[in-house]
């Protein structure tokens, strides 16, 4: 895939209409939204457009109403908090490609912005209706897409209105791109990658396609036991893919032959049990990863370990982490997560997280201002990590 993107700021955008597909997904509670986060992180954006005298058309999906017509799912609220923080109107559409929309595309002026209606309550968004497509098209002149937590799926309005409209990335689209696209396609080396989660079948394809490009690998988490299982370790009641032990050795194999150093967990906090409720008390203590007794189950990485793996993190100069080490929603199985956190901020490498746990991991233990990069897209940036096209990013013009 081309990482090398046009961006708003590679076309003119004065006088024309810009259809913008913005990430406006917020969570919400009886009416009221509980993050506005993701409308923050849009400002750039929208400013841009709007200080360039773009006439600017906004969409976005919220929540899943299957093209049905929710009012709970209605995109007013996003638009009345927009705009309190652009301190100006937003002109909220009352359909997403009808009469309304439409007419009021048309009536706005150089520097003025509207939201259009909540996009999935058209069948044909999530279809990639050509229909539906080219009716949004039809009310601007310019496709920009600032959505990437959406840009690994074929929708209307994150790669179908490319078909009709010439189509750029806004800025954080942009930033997605360039700065995992330079780690992938050209990284400073050495090149890190740090992997956890639950589940090694989570994350088959991003360990095997990393493989090809990393020098050192770094499995902890959950999916560490199963790597643990295929070098004939024991790992008592700890999360094991049975059946995917055959490729943990292919993929040791793999990293031998292609000289990747590959990390994995030396010590193990292990308690009895998985604590519950999840963030309960337990009582925890810390053994040798191939001295994992019968009836312990590994929930964190040990001290040992928590060095090793942060000491990697550190020495690199690209890293890429996701998947957190532990049961990090538990404070006494945190302490893993929290050492590669650390770790991570304390690099000067370019530090990259994705994924949603750990990513939510980084804002809680207040480092994410010390990463690099935060990925603002959990499903995306796992398959910009397996190397796969994204749909919303292909579709964007070349340089
Ligand atoms: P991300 O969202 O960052 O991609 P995942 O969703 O793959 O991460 O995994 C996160 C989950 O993995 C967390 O809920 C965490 O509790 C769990 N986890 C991590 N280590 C273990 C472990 N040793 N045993 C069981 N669950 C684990
Ligand atoms: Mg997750």
């Amino acid at each position: 895939m081309n990482y090398n993107k046009k961006s708003i700021e590679d076309v003119s955008v004065a006088g024309k209409r810009v259809l913008c597909r913005c990430d406006f997904n917020v969570p919400t509670k009886a009416g009221v939204i509980t993050s506005d986060k993701r409308i923050v992180a849009a400002l750039p954006t929208i400013e841009y457009l709007m200080d360039h005298g773009a006439k600017v058309i906004l969409c976005s999906h919220m929540g899943k109403p299957k093209g049905e017509w929710k009012p709970e799912l209605s995109l007013k609220v996003v638009a009345q908090r927009l705009s309190e923080l652009l301190g100006k109107p937003v002109i909220m559409a009352a359909d997403v490609v009808g009469e309304d929309a439409k007419a009021k595309a048309a009536a706005l002026k150089d520097g003025e912005v509207m939201l259009l209606e909540n996009l999935r309550y058209m069948k044909g968004e999530t279809k990639n209706d050509p229909e539906f497509a080219k009716e949004l098209a039809s009310m601007a002149d310019l496709f920009v897409n600032d959505a990437f937590g959406t840009a690994h799926r074929a929708h209307a309005s994150t790669a179908g209105v490319a078909d009709y409209l010439p189509a750029v990335s806004g800025y954080l689209v942009q930033k997605e791109v360039s700065i995992m696209g330079k780690a992938l396609a050209d990284p400073e080396r050495p090149f890190v990658a740090i992997l956890g989660g639950a589940k090694v079948s989570d994350k088959l394809n991003v360990i095997n396609n990393l493989l090809e490009k990393v020098d050192t690998l770094i499995i902890g988490g959950g999916m560490a036991y199963t790597f643990l299982a295929a070098k004939g370790c024991g790992v008592g009641k700890s999360l094991l893919d049975e059946e995917k032990i055959g490729y943990c050795k292919d993929m040791m194999a793999k990293a031998e032959a292609k000289g990747v150093k590959l990390l994995l967990p030396i010590d193990t906090v292990v308690a009895d049990a998985f604590p519950d409720p999840i963030d309960g008390p337990v009582e925890v203590e810390t053994v040798d990863s191939d001295a994992i007794p019968g009836d312990k189950m590994g929930l964190d990485i040990g001290e040992k370990t928590r060095a090793l793996f942060a000491g990697a993190a550190k020495a690199a100069k690209t890293v890429v982490w996701n998947g957190p080490m532990g049961v990090f929603e538990n404070p006494t199985l945190a302490k893993g997560t929290i050492a590669v956190a650390q770790g991570l901020a304390e690099s000067d490498a370019v530090t990259i997280v994705g994924g949603g746990d750990s990513t939510a991991a980084c804002e809680q233990l207040g480092f994410a201002d010390k990463i690099t990069h935060i990925s603002t897209g959990g499903g995306a940036s796992l398959e910009f990590l397996e190397g796969l096209e994204l749909p919303g990013i292909a579709c964007l013009e070349d340089k």
